[in-house]
């Protein structure tokens, strides 16, 4: 039968789960023939929910997170910049957008700042759920923003709400593990953490010709964070196999010299077969078995989203993982929903591996994973940190701190490579109608540009100088400013659980905004014959996305 799932077998206990879903999320659109389309987090939902799953988990729409807030991490002038460019008034913006990136790969499009405010604010929301012991598993398929700096948009990122969930992490947290599983380098988060050792950082990725061009074998981190940041640098088509021989010994090495005491996980599916911008080769289950892995740890763990570009793949993906975190394995027969059509023709969850050839040898794996291992021992026991240790100043004191080298990199030296650039060519079966309409955007920055770019962000080894772009230096350790979160502990543990929600429903609908982060109401759900009704799903949604119109191809 459809929609059905099964214990999964050999667990000790239940994991409390907090879900975040906001279903305006599904109605922001990065524009025509754009291949980010936030949808995606509604398909899943979709999943979620007639896959029964809100039985096993509370479900809740957190506040969006405000400027303040984001304020923790990006600078003053980029989220006043973000709040305030509209596709109408870009035009007095030129020079701003070329400096915070915004433009190609980053574009401006309507709601912009509210698409950041939802992602950002069910991460730091999970965050702080976590931390105060209401749940073990926080899942915020809309997070996982990796790519953006502190004063500029990356990769489809603007708000990087993973740094920020990290920071409410680590004012209860001495030590937290972020691991990236995305098939790009992790990068903003790498780089706001490059100098700690408070927070480690892991990223497996695809690395040589590929945005954004860092993540080297060599990159581990520097000063205090030396041996803090690894890298996992892998070639195209990795097996399911080949991906667990590494990644599982490297996290099981890493738990027991680091020994943190909560772990993001972001789960990122363009490391999927299959996937339009990616070129490994997981299949779902084998994509899922890092967070099946991560969660046998039993530390409090926030699971993100990411990129994920083949949506049908990208839904299945994360409403699989969301029942393993809620300690079930979804059936094989997707149930009838709200996207049942994109499922066909065989309406089953499961992604494939292909037959590609997985240029990893298990020579080359063994040693990249040998020397990750070795950097691993290096550590000397987990770092003691004493909490009392985490200044608790204004943040706008704070922000004159790390503001300071904000202008160290000159705008022309601003040339990131285009993640649009390592857009792979599906196979026809593979691909998904909404390809078309692309407009040649993958061949926008020339391959003489590619060489000189794919180096032009690389850190600086042990005792250089600092890293060319961002922060220059991680914001934990310049002094009072990275810790300090303004909000507080209860700036973001507020909601209710959304405990009546009807059987058949499958949307978190609506509800009126509250003036202060007090208590939310219920929330309501609207259910039509067994399906939600979604007050901000207009038929558009579906055309822009599917088939770009007419007027966008020809931009
Ligand atoms: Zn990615």
């Amino acid at each position: 039968m459809a929609g059905e799932w099964t214990a999964v077998e050999g667990e000790s206990h239940k994991k409390r789960v907090c879900y975040f879903f906001d279903s305006d999320i599904g109605g922001f659109h990065y524009g025509p023939g754009h291949p980010m389309k936030p949808t995606r987090i509604r398909m899943c939902h979709s999943l979620v929910m007639n896959y029964g799953l809100y039985k096993k988990m509370e479900i809740f729409r957190a506040k969006p997170a405000t400027k303040r807030e984001m304020t923790q991490f990006h600078s003053d002038e980029y989220v006043d910049f973000l709040s305030r460019i509209t596709p109408s008034n870009m035009n007095q913006y030129i020079k701003e957008q070329h400096k915070y990136n915004v433009g190609d790969d980053c574009p401006v499009f309507d709601g912009l700042f509210d698409y950041c405010s939802i992602s950002a604010g069910g991460s730091m929301e999970g965050a702080a759920r976590l931390s105060r012991d209401k749940c073990d598993i926080a899942i915020n398929w809309a997070g996982g923003l990796h790519h953006a700096k502190k004063s500029e948009a990356s990769g489809f990122c603007y708000v990087n709400d993973i740094v920020l969930g990290i920071l409410e992490l680590l004012r209860y947290h001495s030590r937290v593990l972020y691991i990236d599983i995305d098939v790009h380098h992790g990068d903003g988060v790498e780089e706001a953490f490059y100098t700690t050792d408070r927070v480690m950082t892991v990223s497996f990725h695809k690395y040589g010709e590929y945005f954004p061009g860092t993540g080297e074998l060599r990159d581990i981190g520097i000063g205090k964070g030396k041996y803090y940041s690894l890298n996992f640098p892998l070639r195209d088509g990795i097996s399911d196999e080949n991906y667990k021989s590494v990644f599982e010994p490297v996290i099981q090495q890493v738990m027991e010299y680091y020994d943190p005491s909560a772990i993001v996980l972001q789960c990122g599916t363009d490391s999927l077969s299959g996937d339009k911008l990616g070129c490994l080769n997981l299949s779902m289950k084998g994509h899922a078995n890092c967070v099946r892995f991560v969660k046998s740890f039993n530390k409090p763990l926030l699971l993100l989203g990411g990129g994920g570009y083949t949506m049908r793949n990208v839904s299945r993906a994360w409403a699989f993982e969301t029942g393993l975190a809620a300690g079930v394995e979804l059936g094989r027969e997707i149930p009838v929903n709200e996207y049942y059509e994109y499922f066909g023709p065989d309406y089953e969850l499961d992604v494939k591996s292909s037959n590609t050839e997985d240029m990893n040898t298990p020579e080359y794996l063994e040693r990249v994973k040998n020397i990750v291992l070795d950097n691993v021992r290096r550590l000397k026991g987990p770092p003691s940190v004493q909490m009392s240790d985490i200044p608790k100043l204004p943040i706008d004191d704070a922000m004159d701190d790390i503001n300071q080298d904000e202008d160290l990199v000159p705008p022309d030296e601003r040339r990131p490579r285009r993640l649009l650039d390592s857009r792979v060519q599906a196979d026809g079966e593979l691909s998904d109608s909404d390809d078309e309409g692309e407009g040649g955007r993958r061949d926008r920055v020339s391959y003489k540009d590619r060489g000189s770019e794919s180096r032009s962000r690389s850190s600086e080894t042990e005792g250089g100088t600092m890293r060319k772009f961002g922060i220059g230096v991680g914001i934990l350790s310049s002094g009072p400013a990275g810790s300090t979160h303004g909000a507080g502990p209860s700036g973001h543990t507020t909601l209710v659980p959304q405990t009546t929600a009807a059987p058949t429903s499958m949307d978190v609908d609506d509800t009126p905004p509250t003036t202060e982060r007090g208590v939310t109401p219920v929330e309501a759900i609207k259910v039509v014959d067994g399906v939600s009704v979604d007050e901000h799903k207009d038929k558009d949604d579906m055309a822009v996305d599917e088939n770009p119109p007419a007027d966008g191809e020809t931009s």
